[in-house]
């Protein structure tokens, strides 16, 4: 780096975020990545992390409320556009008519009129997570997800906030089809300096999970969080085996596990609610983190998760940093993909 003469750092070393003096020529290796997107400031975190919905599909609906006229050729780009932006048909239909319906009753002419209406269409359809209950200790939460959905990143991201907010928590690597899954999570956990249980490749899950919440349970750990194997949906013998998790971990504690969240891909659009489906039969699923919003230009998923599933969004994944998950926040979320 040779051009910045102040910076706001995070140390890789430390963790502690500092102001740091440069001179022209300075170099500094640890930098690159531990620069100002850490920074805590919630909102422009999620205009960040929104930015490619909103300037894809969302953008360009922005730019059609201007000052012509609404039309029927207006309805007709509002609804393309929302349903490229994967709202899913019956989100989208039920948008349409409301604002249809408010453009009638208010007897707005404007295109650009229809942004606000828009903005609390949008809003009225997301609900704010839930208050999740950690009275018991521990609380163990069971992450489920297909392959590839960002279910072991998202139990490290979930293991630092935990710990951030002044909570144990032990690591539960319950992948033991694959010993990738187990080494990642392990590079994790070091990284962050949370402890784990892990099994054997090719040993039994449940297993592990039961050995896990045990030791969590004497210990006196907060929370467990348990990653599961990144079964595909369609494979009946791998959801038989979630369930036999899930059952194993209430024999092992009485109560668990307290929550199961199904981590989706965001860039999946309306497969993942196909998937989704799938888990809820399997087990109950009780909300869902939305994964690698940042990665997706389109960012409506969020709307048809909760329309068309009845499942909340709990917690939503802006990056592949640790410290790119973020409790849900509809408000936030609306403007992000807007971009206002
Ligand atoms: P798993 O197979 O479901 O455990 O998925 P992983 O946790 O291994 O994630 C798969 C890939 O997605 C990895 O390259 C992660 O870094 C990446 N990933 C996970 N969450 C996010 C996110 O919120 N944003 C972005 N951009 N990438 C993510």
């Amino acid at each position: 780096m040779n051009y910045l003469s102040i910076c706001l750092l995070r140390c890789k070393a430390t963790e502690k975020v500092t102001y740091v003096r440069f001179t022209h020529g300075d170099t500094c290796p640890w930098y690159m990545q531990y620069n100002l997107p850490n920074m805590p400031d919630l909102l422009s975190r999620w205009k960040i992390g929104l930015s490619r919905s909103s300037k894809a599909v969302f953008g360009r609906l922005v730019s059609l409320f201007g000052a012509t006229e609404i039309n029927n050729q207006t309805w007709e780009e509002v609804e393309s556009l929302l349903i490229q932006a994967d709202l899913g048909l019956e989100t989208t239909a039920s948008v349409l008519e409301s604002l249809q319906a408010a453009v009638q009753n208010q007897g707005l002419i404007h295109t650009a009129e229809l942004q606000s209406l828009l903005k609390a269409e949008l809003r009225l359809r997301l609900d704010v997570p839930p208050e999740m209950d950690y009275t018991s200790r521990p609380t163990i939460i069971l992450l489920v997800g297909v392959n590839g959905s960002g279910k072991t990143t998202t139990a490290a991201k979930l293991g630092r906030l935990f710990v951030d907010s002044g909570k144990s928590v032990l690591l539960v690597a319950a992948d033991t089809f694959r010993a990738a899954a187990v080494d990642q999570i392990e590079v994790w956990a070091e990284r962050l300096g949370l402890p784990i249980v892990a099994g054997q490749m090719g040993s039994d899950p449940g297993a592990v999970v039961y050995d896990g919440i045990q030791s969590a349970v004497s210990k006196g750990y907060d929370v467990v969080l348990i990653d599961t194997a990144g079964r595909l949906h369609t494979r009946y013998n791998l959801m038989e085996e979630l369930k036999k998790v899930y059952r194993v971990a209430g024999k092992a504690l009485t109560g668990a596990p307290h929550a199961v969240w199904l981590v989706l891909d965001a860039t999946t659009g309306q497969n993942a609610l196909v998937q989704a489906r799938a888990f809820k039969e399997a087990v109950s699923v009780s909300g869902v983190i939305l994964a690698k919003l940042d990665s997706s230009a389109r960012g409506g998923m969020a709307f048809a998760i909760q329309r068309e599933l009845g499942l909340p969004i709990i917690y939503a994944g802006l990056g592949e940093k640790a410290e790119d998950l973020t409790l849900f926040d509809p408000d936030a979320f609306v403007k992000g993909i807007l971009g206002v």
